[in-house]
């Protein structure tokens, strides 16, 4: 069994298929990207990996536990969204130490942990400062480092550069590559940016309709596309 085990996982939103019998597999420090158009189910498809939407049929198995039914906050998995969603009243260190706080993990430990991921992200000297006080790449670096400062299984992604601009997205792709490496953090990332996906990942799994239609290493998916679909929406059609 991989590391990650999804089984014909199934939705329906008011009578509308949004996953169709969904299967995908995801190897231990596996950087994994789901992409596809709008709308495809891919922020659903995160949902149910967290535990915060419940699938209507199917199985999900993380580090061989059946955590289909398994509460969110004992799925040990960590998510970044798109909007930063840092606490504005608190600074970068107690957003970092927020989750470590409430598993009341000792004080000394805790800074010990926030400061590590202070430096991970590159965010040295920002310590003291407000989320406003912070540009919109720096918020999503508070974000990541929020995120893994628990050191959750999985680290789930969804679109968390696609707000930013075009050259601070390219930096920070680079730096969340470098940092996925080094925790050899097992990663799902949502985009339906077709250059983030081949920039960064080790697997793409295309999806189209609440189905995967493809996946592949980013050489395989871009000189073998399989589908008419696939080509056009990774670039390589003409
Ligand atoms: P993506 O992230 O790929 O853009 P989503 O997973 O957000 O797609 O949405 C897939 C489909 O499910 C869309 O048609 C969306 O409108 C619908 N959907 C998502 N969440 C809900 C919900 N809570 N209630 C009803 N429909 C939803
Ligand atoms: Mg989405």
């Amino acid at each position: 069994m991989s590391y990650v085990q999804i089984e014909n996982l199934t939705k329906t939103f008011h009578g509308q298929p949004v996953l169709n019998q969904l299967s995908l597999a995801i190897q231990k420090g596996e950087l994994v990207t789901l992409l596809g158009p709008s709308g495809c189910g891919k922020s659903t498809l995160l949902r149910i990996l967290s535990g915060l939407t419940a699938s209507d049929s199917g199985s999900i198995h993380i580090d061989g536990k059946d955590v289909t039914a398994v509460q969110p906050k004992e799925r040990e998995i960590g998510m970044v969204f798109q909007s930063y969603a840092l606490f504005p009243n608190l600074n970068v260190s107690e957003n970092i130490g927020f989750g470590l706080e409430m598993k009341k993990v000792a004080k000394a430990e805790m800074q010990r942990r926030v400061q590590e991921m202070i430096e991970l992200v590159g965010l040295t000297g920002k310590e003291r400062a407000y989320p406003r006080e912070l540009s919109g790449g720096q918020q999503q670096r508070v974000a990541l480092a929020r995120s893994l400062v628990t050191r959750p299984k999985v680290l789930l992604l969804d679109e968390p550069l696609s707000a930013l601009d075009a050259q601070i997205r390219k930096n920070l792709q680079k730096q969340l590559r470098t940092i996925q490496r080094e925790l050899n953090m097992t990663t799902v990332l949502v985009t339906h940016d077709q250059e983030e996906a081949m920039a960064v990942s080790d697997r793409i799994y295309i999806m189209n309709g609440g189905r995967i239609v493809q996946h592949g290493n980013p050489h395989e998916i871009y000189t073998q596309p399989r589908s008419e679909f696939v080509a056009r929406f990774i670039g390589n059609y003409n």
